[in-house]
């Protein structure tokens, strides 16, 4: 982006969003590991609308542009993020009888956890496993998210989607094409493509009594405070292997405790990368590079990351 398009591009996101836009914006604060640098533009949005508008005119400048969550399942570079980061905050929630079941209609930054606590207090079931995960709707419907048993895929109806250069357009569930923490637009991560963009999402639910609701989520939390350190983290560094748990595999090679810098592998579950001491990114890679050597050496199983590398990265060849 040369110097004249970004002055031209500022002035009309702030015509547009006034206060809510910013230029070199700290992002750590707006990430579960509470680590990475600054967005080179920042926009926080409140409603679907806004969102939709905010990248319509982001392609429209061809200015990069990625869409922040809750910032828990990122891990941002120390340099931060060239472009446009919009943090969603769009939280409407609606909710209609169908027969048997309910449809519930949430903005895609909606909190998880918080739809699923409101969802058990009207005596709806189905979004209990998400009590206690950290993120958006948007975000987790990207990474078909799950817990206890439970995911997006059981519960997700229709997404709408905004397509880069097409606009918004209704996905149906099996068009999503689920799969575990995965999805079509999963899929798109990593790759130099204009992303599809969610701006909300239909899911069913089904009525329960309350107390039985809440006695289900109070159990699913119970276990997460028990095996789930607390603090700053990405969550789960890597997806379980087939026929494995990647915590079990990094906590065999030895791995627990192991410091760099600011960040340790976590005591209490191998698979957790805790930022406890002003970490940097760098701190964390350093940390993750190290358990999927090891893991690789002493078991000949290749992790793959669940958590997504954000802004620029550089690897040395091994
Ligand atoms: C302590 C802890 C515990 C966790 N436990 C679980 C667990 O039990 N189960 C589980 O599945 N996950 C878990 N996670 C991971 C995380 O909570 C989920 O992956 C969550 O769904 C991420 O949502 P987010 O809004 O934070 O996404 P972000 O981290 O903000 O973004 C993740 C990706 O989704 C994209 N994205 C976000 N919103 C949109 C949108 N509206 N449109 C298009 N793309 C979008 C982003 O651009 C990015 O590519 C945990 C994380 C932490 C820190």
């Amino acid at each position: 982006m040369n110097v004249k398009t970004s002055l031209r591009v500022v002035e009309q996101f702030r015509e547009l969003f006034g206060e809510q836009f910013q230029v070199n914006a700290p992002l750590a604060r707006y990430t579960s590991a509470r680590v990475g640098g600054p967005a080179e533009m920042f926009l926080v949005v409140n409603q679907a609308l806004e969102l939709q508008t905010a990248v319509e005119l982001a392609y429209a400048q061809r200015i990069p542009y990625f869409i922040l969550g809750g910032g828990s399942n990122i891990l941002v570079s120390d340099t931060g993020v060239h472009g446009l980061v919009i943090l969603n905050k769009a939280r409407t929630v609606r909710f209609r009888h169908t027969g048997a079941s309910v449809v519930c209609t949430a903005e895609s930054g909606m909190n998880l956890s918080s739809l699923a606590r409101q969802c058990i207090g009207k005596g709806l079931g189905g979004l209990e496993w998400a009590v206690g995960v950290p993120g958006t709707v948007g975000g987790a419907v990207v990474g078909n998210s799950g817990a206890h048993g439970g995911d997006m895929n059981g519960s997700v109806l229709a997404v709408t989607i905004w397509e880069p250069g097409r606009g918004a357009r209704i996905y149906t569930n099996e068009e999503m094409q689920y799969a575990y923490r995965d999805s079509v637009l999963k899929r798109e991560q990593g790759k130099d493509i204009w992303r599809r963009v969610v701006l909300s999402a239909e899911l069913e639910l089904k009525p329960e009594a309350a107390d039985v609701l809440t006695a289900r989520a109070d159990a699913f939390t119970t276990h997460r405070k028990q095996t789930q350190p607390g603090g700053a983290s990405c969550g789960s560094m890597f997806k379980n292997p087939k026929n494995y748990y990647a915590g079990y595999l990094i906590e065999t090679a030895g791995l627990k405790g192991l410091r760099v810098g600011g960040a340790h592998i976590s005591e209490k579950h191998a698979n957790f990368f805790v930022n406890d001491e002003a970490a940097t990114a760098e701190d964390i890679r350093s940390l993750f590079a190290e358990a999927w050597n090891s893991v690789r050496e002493q078991f000949g199983v290749e992790m793959d990351l669940e958590v997504e590398l954000v802004g620029d990265w550089h690897f040395e060849e091994r």
